[in-house]
């Protein structure tokens, strides 16, 4: 069930059936702007509509002031126990923000709530894990995805009494179940939801987890934002957030097909696949592209490509749609398969 409020993050719209936002983190102190902004622009190449900023003390308060007049790229400050740096990253021009609001005293927390109705700031309230109420971890009787929805709800209860609404809702754990059982309660609060499992981990374990757990709840109609967290470069969250969205069919984007390769193999198959995904992977337009490993069954196995290549001893098969059409040396495969993408891409 998407919700049906939305909220604007730097004119993005989140929420109401709007294309679901892709976000990553930068992961070097803002004090490094130059580094953080340079991080921030290549996430957004790849295709990130959102990036987040810790701000954990003041002078990263400043360093985010000076980054807000250099990027167009929708900001989100993050802040975890000072109310002060919340109100600073809102005057200095933050997009959004992220709080967990049990670690403020209600007058702090009122402070910020005013803040963010005086210049119009969405805020990201979440809860984790971590930082779940104890209360509500007892009335739910041990279920944590119960007392994560518990947690939460009664600070949107506050929000709300002070007449602010402009929230985005996240649940998160590092235990992928409880992530969706979590999400799919407090999904009935009727609010935009960033999704993501918490934690997740390097590459291969975090893409894993994330995909399970994000991916479950995108296929239910859940989620309205979400982030990849990796312990990785950012642009790898973003390339792994976009491949998600462009499998479920809700983002448009290129679908990467390599075969696994087999003892009919007679290319390097990964050193092939790697350089043609390089290549696709910021294109924004529905085609499948395959790259397979040989041309008995390649073209064969990928007949809804629109475009693919396959080894052939000492020469590669282009084909469209399962139909070969063109056979190159090769040593020239790669770059000829570069420009047929080009004219598939630009004709589309
Ligand atoms: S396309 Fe050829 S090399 Fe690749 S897995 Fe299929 S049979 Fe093996």
């Amino acid at each position: 069930m998407r919700t049906k409020k939305t909220i604007f993050v730097r004119g993005l719209p989140i929420g109401g059936g709007s294309a679901i936002a892709i976000q990553s983190m930068t992961n070097i102190p803002v004090a490094d702007v130059e580094g953080t902004l340079a991080q921030i622009e290549r996430c957004a190449k790849s295709g990130c509509d959102i990036m987040r900023v810790a701000i954990p003390n003041r002078q990263s308060a400043e360093a985010f002031s000076q980054l807000r007049k250099q990027t167009d790229v929708p900001l989100v400050a993050d802040i975890h126990f000072d109310y002060r740096l919340a109100i600073a990253a809102m005057e200095a021009g933050a997009d959004k923000i992220r709080i967990n609001p049990g670690n403020m005293s209600l007058a702090q927390l009122n402070d910020v709530i005013a803040c963010a109705q005086k210049h119009r700031v969405p805020v990201r309230i979440g809860v984790n894990s971590g930082s779940v109420n104890k209360d509500a971890l007892v009335s739910a009787q041990g279920n944590r995805a119960r007392a994560l929805l518990w947690s939460l709800e009664q600070y949107v209860r506050y929000f709300e009494s002070k007449g602010f609404y402009d929230l985005v809702l996240s649940v998160k754990s590092t235990d992928v179940r409880e992530t969706v059982e979590a999400n799919r309660l407090v999904a009935q609060l009727g609010y935009p939801l960033h999704l993501g499992v918490t934690e997740a981990g390097l590459l291969r374990q975090g893409l894993v987890k994330n995909s399970i757990g994000i991916g479950s709840l995108l296929l239910d109609g859940i989620g309205d934002t979400i982030r990849v967290s990796l312990t990785a470069d950012p642009v790898d969250e973003v390339l792994a957030a976009k491949d998600i969205l462009v499998s479920l069919g809700l983002r448009q984007g290129v679908t990467f097909v390599s075969c696994p390769k087999c003892g009919r193999c007679s290319i390097d198959l990964e050193a092939v696949a790697n350089d043609i995904y390089d290549y696709v992977k910021n294109i924004d337009k529905n085609v499948k592209i395959a790259v397979m490993g040989c041309e008995v069954n390649g073209p064969g196995e990928c007949s809804d490509a629109d475009l693919g290549m396959a080894g052939a001893n000492g020469n590669f098969v282009f084909f469209k749609h399962g139909k070969r059409y063109k056979t190159v040396p090769a040593e020239d495969a790669v770059q000829l398969f570069k420009k047929e993408i080009d004219i598939l891409t630009n004709a589309n």
